[in-house]
C-alpha cells in the first residue's frame, strides 16, 4: 500500500458567487440559454423522490402537455437528463443501427452536428449542403431521397448558428414520408416559438431542449417519436451503444413509473412549470408574441442602419442575425455590450454576425427596449454609425402598428 501525503491535496482557495457573479444580472439576450420565469426558477430549487407519487403525477402531467405543445397524439413523450444535444443523439441512436443509411439536410452548425453523431453511432451518412443565407428546397432534398433512398431524414426547422428557417418543412416531410423515410426535426430554438405540427406534418422525432423556446433550465430535453418511430425502436435487432440514450430503457421511467437513472427532478420540475406557462398563455398567443417582438426588434436594427444577415424568406424570427459593421468584430462587440450595458448577445459559430435571440421571455417589451439601446449605444461607442434614435423609434412604431392580443382568449 501507499502512504497517502499527510497534506493530501490542499484546500483551493476559492471566491464566492457572488464575487463573481456581476452586481448587476446580465440581462440574456443571447442564442440561450433564456431568462427564466419566476415560477420556474421556484420549480427548480425542489428536490423530491424521482420515483414516488408526486413525480408520478408530474411526469404524467409533463408528458400531456408536452403533447400540446407539440401539437400531437402520440404516447411516446421522452425526457433526458442532458442538453439538447442529448436529445438530438437519443433520436439516431434509437433509430438507426450500424451501417444503416441516413440522410441529414445541413444548413449549418446544429444540423451537421446530427450527421456527426449519425457518423459516431456507425450509420451510413449522407449530408445535403445547402446555401448560408438559402432555407432548405424541396425539389433538392427530393432529388437527394431518390439517389441515397435513406431510412431517416433529419433537418433543422430554425438554425440557429445562421438564423435560417426552413420555411419548407411541411413539403419535405411530405416528401420523404412518400418515400418511407423517417423525419427527425429538430425544433430546439423553434418549439413554441412558431407552428410545428407535429401529427398534421407527419413528422417521426421532434426534438427540443429546456433552454430556449420554453424558457426554462438547461440541461433537461424532450423529445417525442411518433408511433412508426416508436415501432422501429422497438424493432431494434440490438440495443443502443450508449445505456443513457436508449429509449426502451427511458420508457421504464418516463412511462411505467421504474427507475432508469436518477432523473433530474429539479429540472423537470422547472420543464413542468415552462408548460404549465406555455399551456396558460396558449400557443396562439405565444406565436403572435413572439412573431411581434422579433418583427419590431428587427425593425429597430434595420432603422439604425444595420443590416439583417438572412433576406426575409429564409429569416428565422427566433433568433435575429445581425451583419456586423465593418472594422468591428464579434467578441468586440459583445463584450462591450455586456460590460456597459449589462445585456447579453451572441456572436456566431463561423457567421460574420451578431445574434440576438427572441425566444421565451427574451420577447417582452421591456427586453426589447433595453436591448436595442444597449446595441445603438454599443454600436456609437465603437465607432460605428448608427441612427439610434430613429431605430428606437422605427421599433416603438412597429409595436403600436400590430396589436399585442392578435387573438382573443375566451
Ligand atoms: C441550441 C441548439 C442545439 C443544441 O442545444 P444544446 O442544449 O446546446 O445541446 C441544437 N439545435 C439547435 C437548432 C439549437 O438551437
Amino acid at each position: 500500500m501507499t502512504a497517502l501525503s499527510p497534506k493530501g491535496i490542499p484546500r483551493p482557495q476559492v471566491k464566492t458567487l457572488d464575487e463573481i457573479l456581476p452586481q448587476e444580472p446580465l440581462l440574456m439576450m443571447g442564442a440561450g440559454p433564456v431568462p427564466i420565469p419566476e415560477r420556474v426558477a421556484n420549480a427548480n430549487s425542489m428536490v423530491i423522490n424521482h420515483l414516488g407519487d408526486a413525480m408520478a403525477q408530474v411526469i404524467d402531467q409533463v408528458k400531456a402537455m408536452a403533447r400540446y405543445v407539440f401539437q400531437t397524439e402520440s404516447k411516446w413523450v421522452l425526457g433526458v437528463a442532458g442538453p439538447a444535444s442529448a436529445a438530438m443523439e437519443m433520436s439516431v441512436a434509437n433509430l438507426l443501427e450500424p451501417g444503416e443509411r441516413i440522410l441529414c439536410i445541413n444548413n449549418g452548425f446544429f444540423s451537421h452536428r446530427m450527421a456527426e453523431m449519425a457518423t459516431r453511432i456507425g450509420a451510413d451518412v449522407h449530408e445535403l449542403h445547402v446555401g448560408v443565407h438559402e432555407s432548405a428546397d424541396p425539389e433538392r432534398v427530393r432529388r437527394a431521397i431518390e439517389e441515397t433512398r435513406p431510412k431517416v431524414l433529419t433537418l433543422v426547422q430554425g438554425e440557429t448558428s445562421n438564423t435560417v428557417f426552413n420555411h419548407s418543412l411541411e413539403e419535405i416531410t411530405r416528401i420523404a414520408k412518400s418515400y418511407g423515410c423517417l423525419v427527425v426535426v429538430d425544433a430546439v430554438c423553434t418549439l413554441s416559438t412558431m407552428p410545428l405540427k407535429m401529427d398534421e406534418w407527419q413528422v417521426d422525432v421532434v426534438i427540443t431542449g429546456g433552454q430556449k423556446g420554453l424558457s426554462s433550465i438547461p440541461g433537461v430535453s424532450l423529445l417525442v417519436f411518433s408511433n412508426d418511430a416508436w415501432a422501429t425502436v422497438k424493432s431494434r435487432k440490438k440495443p443502443t451503444v450508449q445505456w443513457c440514450f436508449d429509449a426502451q430503457l427511458a420508457e421504464n421511467f418516463w412511462h411505467n413509473h421504474g427507475y432508469h437513472y436518477t432523473a433530474p427532478v429539479s429540472g423537470i420540475m422547472a420543464l413542468h412549470e415552462a408548460l404549465k406557462l406555455v399551456c396558460e398563455e396558449t400557443l396562439e398567443q405565444r406565436f403572435a408574441r413572439h412573431l411581434r417582438c422579433s418583427k419590431a426588434l428587427q425593425a429597430g436594427v434595420e432603422g439604425m442602419g444595420l443590416s439583417l444577415y438572412i433576406p426575409e424568406v429564409s429569416r428565422l424570427n427566433s433568433v435575429v442575425g445581425i451583419s456586423i459593421p465593418e472594422g468591428l468584430t464579434a467578441a468586440q462587440i459583445c463584450r462591450h455590450i455586456s460590460d456597459t450595458y449589462r445585456v447579453e448577445i451572441a456572436g456566431s459559430f463561423g457567421q460574420p454576425i451578431i445574434r440576438i435571440g427572441q425566444m421565451g421571455e427574451q420577447c417582452r417589451e421591456h427586453n426589447l427596449f433595453r436591448t436595442l439601446h444597449a446595441l445603438g449605444s454599443t454600436m456609437r461607442d465603437l465607432g460605428a454609425k448608427v441612427d439610434q434614435p430613429n431605430g428606437m423609434a422605427e421599433m416603438e412604431s412597429y409595436l403600436q402598428s400590430v396589436p399585442r392580443s392578435l387573438y382573443r382568449v375566451a
